[in-house]
């Protein structure tokens, strides 16, 4: 028998005048992610379709599509021809695992014309016959056969609909730049923000040879593994070392994280800019770590001057924040040992509420411009 699967997509963004985009960016997304396999995506009034795959591509075709923003859920189905008959026939080979079920018919091919409580009771007769040690449950069943007659002359028969992500399809709400280091909340970061249709680019800052081959291989990697849920990445990895030599050779040690989560910040906007990316998206958590209090923040975020900062993770414990990046597949990456820049120049004791006018004073001992300038001249772009 034929089997199809089932894609189905949240109504929420069906409603309004952009349904047409949303539909064509959901369905080129999910072609992307397929493109691997040999199958066919096709379309019908409300759902997506992938066929005529094999058998042995069923399951990685399922955990691919289950990346993919947009698609609420799927089913594995068998499909037929629409003929009273043939869904009978089908009926007929059901063998019932649990005690109790119910048929739920969908017609939403409104020239088939038995009513769809007709065609439930008739086809919950031929399950019963068949699997004697049954009963039909309609409030609570413990099993449930749905039966869906769809527009295109094909009907589905399938037991379960599989959660998929939800969220909105990448690129519908336009692009922006994610600070991604090698930790495990930025990578979150960047999928909770692509959950909400953003597409990504992603801007790293290295401190070769501070830092090792192995923590720039590292965001490459992590920017891999986020790649399967945003799509294509565009990876910018600006060199950091001698923006961080100049303050330490030239500003207060404790203000050392201070100005350089401001150049970083500095930086990112105007990589973004240069991109047609109209957000920023950090990692950053309230109270996680001394550099991240409502001060420190205050004076990163006014860095960004045109652009919004996007902080999904603001208030989400750190154990949270793992839970999702095992659950995308980022911690294992994220946890190896490879040091981050921001741990260069480490000073003792970094000052936790920074005092705006002595970070600006400390700025004006930096020749700001020229450091920025040849950073962003020299980074090195990789198309994830
Ligand atoms: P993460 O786990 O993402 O590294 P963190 O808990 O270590 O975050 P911080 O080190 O304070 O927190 O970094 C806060 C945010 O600043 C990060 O989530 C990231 O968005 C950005 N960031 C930090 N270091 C870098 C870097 N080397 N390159 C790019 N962005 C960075
Ligand atoms: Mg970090």
């Amino acid at each position: 028998m034929k089997k199809s699967i089932l894609i189905r997509f949240g109504e929420i963004f069906l409603k309004g005048k952009n349904y047409l985009f949303f539909e064509n960016t959901l369905y080129k997304n999910i072609k992307w992610r397929l493109k691997e396999f040999d199958c066919e995506l096709t379309r019908t009034a409300g759902r997506f379709i992938v066929e005529n795959f094999e058998d042995d591509d069923l399951d990685d075709i399922i955990d691919a599509i289950k990346c993919v923003f947009g698609v609420v859920s799927l089913s594995v189905a068998y499909e037929i021809d629409t003929t009273l008959d043939n869904i009978v026939e089908i009926c007929k080979t059901i063998k019932l695992v649990e005690k109790t079920f119910k048929v739920e018919v969908k017609r939403a091919d409104k020239r088939f014309e038995m009513p769809s409580n007709k065609l439930e009771a008739l086809l919950g007769g031929i399950i019963l016959e068949n699997n004697p040690d049954t009963k039909v449950d309609v409030h609570t069943p413990k099993q449930e056969v749905y039966v869906e007659i769809r527009q295109n002359g094909k009907s589905y028969v399938y037991y379960e609909k599989i959660p998929c992500l939800g969220g909105m399809p990448v690129g519908t709400s336009g692009k922006a730049m994610l600070l991604l280091s090698g930790g495990i909340d930025s990578p979150v970061a960047g999928f909770l923000m692509a959950k909400r249709g953003l597409k990504i680019d992603a801007i790293h800052f290295h401190s070769y040879p501070y830092t090792s081959e192995q923590a720039r291989q590292k965001v490459i990697d992590l920017a891999k593994i986020v790649k399967k849920y945003t799509g294509n990445i565009t990876l910018h990895i600006i060199p950091f070392t001698h923006i961080q030599e100049e303050i330490h050779k030239n500003c207060d040690d404790e203000y050392m994280v201070t100005l350089v989560r401001r150049f970083m910040m500095d930086i990112a906007e105007r990589v973004a800019k240069e991109n047609d990316c109209s957000a920023i998206i950090t990692g950053e958590n309230l109270a996680q770590v001394a550099s991240q209090t409502v001060e420190g923040i205050t004076s990163t975020n006014k860095m960004a001057k045109d652009l919004p900062v996007f902080r999904p993770l603001i208030s989400f414990d750190k154990v949270e924040i793992s839970q999702i990046a095992e659950k995308i597949g980022t911690y294992e990456t994220s946890i190896l040992p490879y040091e981050d820049c921001c741990s260069v120049f480490l000073p003792k004791k970094p000052v936790t509420h920074p005092k705006l006018d002595r970070v600006e004073k400390n700025e004006t001992l930096l020749d700001r411009e020229t450091l920025i300038k040849e950073a962003i001249q020299n980074q090195e772009i990789l198309k994830i």
